[in-house]
C-alpha cells in the first residue's frame, strides 16, 4: 500500500475555506449572532460586519459597496438577473429577447430554457474552436426587442476568458444591458467593472476559498433591479431573508484575500498549470489541450486523452487519491456529452476522454509530479484495454 496522498485538482468545482476566512467567520456563529435588522448593539454589530464584507467584495471588482447585493451563491445571482430583468423589461413593453452563449453554466442556460417556456425568445450564440464568443456575432444578434445579454466571463470547463470589454461595448452602443457570470473570473482575473462596462455580474464565494451557499450580484448604479425574494427589507429591500451572517463575513474575507493575493495567485497557478500541460503533452501520446492557451483561467488544464473514457481515468486516479473532473461538476453525474466541449466542435468520442484539472493556491509541484506519474500508468493501462485502440479504428 502506498501512503495515502491526496491531491485535489478540482478547484473550479469548489475550494477549501482558508484558515483566515474560517477564523473571521467563527465568532459570527456564536457570540456575534445578532440579527442585522435588530436595533440593539449586537444587531448593529452584525450590520456593521455585513457592511464591511460589502466593501471587501466591492473592492475586489472596482464597484461601490451600494452596488453589491449578497445572495445564496452564483446560481441564485444568475437566476435573479435573468428572471427579474426579463420580467421587468417585458412588463414595461421593452421586449422579450435575450442573448446568451452555448457554453454558459447551467445556472444561465436552464434559466433561459425556463424563460423560453414562458414566452421569451433566446438566441444562443455559437463559439469558435477555442470557446470565444465573437463580438461581431453578438452585434448581429441584437434586435429592437433585445433586453439583456448574458455572456460568462470565464468558462468553467475549458477556462477560456471571453472578450468582455468588447461585448459590453456593443451592448451599450445598442442600449442593451450586459450581464456576465464571473464566478470563475473573480480572484483569477483582474476585474474592474467600471472600466469593463459591466452592468450586472454574478459572483460566488466557494470558488475563491470562501464558504459555500454565499454569493453576490453586482448591479451598476442606475440599472433597475427588481427584487427577487420578497419579504423583509434586507439587501436594500431586494433580497429578503435574514442574512447568512457568517457566510457573508467569510465571503468578504475571501474577497479581500483574493484581492491582495491576485498577482501571486495567478503566477502560482499558471506556473503549475503550464508545468502540468507541458509534462502531459510531452510524456503521454494522443492528447489534446482544449480551450485558448492565451486567454485562459490561470488554473485550468482541460485535456482530452484519445481512445479512452474520462470516467475511467477519473475513477483510477481517485484510487490514487487524485481528484479531477470529467466536465463540470454539475453534469458529471450524467452521461450527456458536455455542452461546452460539443460547442467547440469536439466529436462525442473525444469528449468522453476529456478531463478537467484545476490547480489552486494549495497545489504544489510535487502534487503535479505525482499526478503525472499516476496519469501515465492509468492512461497506459486503459489504452491497453481499449478495443478502439486495439483496432486502431480512429486517430
Ligand atoms: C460554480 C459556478 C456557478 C454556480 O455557483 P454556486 O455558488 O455554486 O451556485 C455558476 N457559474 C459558474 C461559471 C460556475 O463555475
Amino acid at each position: 500500500m502506498e501512503t495515502e496522498r491526496r491531491v485535489y485538482l478540482d478547484y473550479s468545482a469548489t475550494t477549501p475555506v482558508k484558515d483566515e476566512v474560517l477564523t473571521e467567520m467563527l465568532p459570527y456563529f456564536t457570540q456575534n449572532f445578532g440579527n442585522a435588522s435588530s436595533l440593539y448593539t449586537i444587531g448593529l454589530e452584525s450590520k456593521a460586519a455585513i457592511d464591511h464584507a460589502r466593501e471587501q467584495v466591492a473592492a475586489l471588482i472596482g464597484a461601490s459597496p451600494k452596488e453589491i447585493y449578497f445572495t445564496g451563491g452564483g446560481s441564485e445571482s444568475d437566476n435573479w438577473v435573468l428572471e427579474s430583468i426579463a420580467n421587468d423589461m417585458r412588463n414595461r413593453g421593452k421586449g422579450n429577447h435575450i442573448i446568451t452563449s452555448r457554453i454558459e453554466h447551467h445556472a444561465v442556460l436552464y434559466t433561459c430554457e425556463f424563460l423560453e417556456k414562458n414566452g421569451y425568445e433566446v438566441t444562443y450564440l455559437d463559439v469558435d474552436q477555442e470557446g470565444f464568443v465573437s463580438p461581431e456575432d453578438l452585434e448581429n444578434a441584437i434586435r429592437e426587442d433585445t433586453v439583456l445579454v448574458s455572456i460568462m466571463f470565464v468558462n468553467n470547463e475549458i477556462g477560456t476568458i471571453e472578450p468582455i470589454r468588447e461585448l459590453a461595448e456593443i451592448c451599450h452602443k445598442h442600449k442593451v444591458l450586459f450581464h456576465t457570470d464571473a464566478v470563475q473570473a473573480i480572484g483569477n482575473v483582474p476585474i474592474d467593472v467600471k472600466d469593463l462596462g459591466i452592468d450586472l455580474m454574478s459572483m460566488s464565494s466557494h470558488k475563491i476559498y470562501g464558504p459555500k451557499g454565499e454569493g453576490a450580484l453586482y448591479c451598476r448604479k442606475g440599472v433597475r433591479l427588481p427584487s427577487f425574494i420578497h419579504g423583509g427589507a434586507q439587501e436594500n429591500g431586494k433580497r429578503a431573508g435574514t442574512e447568512n451572517l457568517a457566510g457573508i463575513v467569510g465571503f468578504g474575507k475571501a474577497a479581500e484575500l483574493a484581492h491582495e493575493n491576485l498577482d501571486k495567485h495567478i503566477a502560482h497557478c499558471s506556473e503549475l498549470r503550464d508545468y502540468l500541460i507541458s509534462r502531459v503533452t510531452d510524456e503521454i501520446d494522443d492528447v489534446v489541450v482544449n480551450g485558448s492557451l492565451e486567454h485562459r483561467h490561470p488554473g485550468n488544464a482541460n485535456i482530452t486523452f484519445k481512445y479512452i473514457e474520462g470516467e475511467s481515468i477519473l475513477l483510477l486516479l481517485d484510487a490514487f487519491g487524485i481528484y479531477v473532473s470529467t466536465g463540470s461538476a454539475c453534469s458529471s453525474k450524467s452521461l450527456e456529452p458536455s455542452h461546452v466541449l460539443s460547442a467547440i466542435g469536439l466529436s462525442h468520442e473525444i469528449i468522453h476522454g476529456t478531463i478537467r484539472f484545476t490547480v489552486g493556491d494549495m497545489t504544489t509541484k510535487e502534487d503535479i509530479d505525482y499526478t503525472v506519474e499516476k496519469l501515465k500508468t492509468v492512461v497506459a493501462r486503459l489504452r491497453e484495454l481499449s478495443p478502439v485502440n486495439a483496432e486502431k479504428g480512429w486517430n
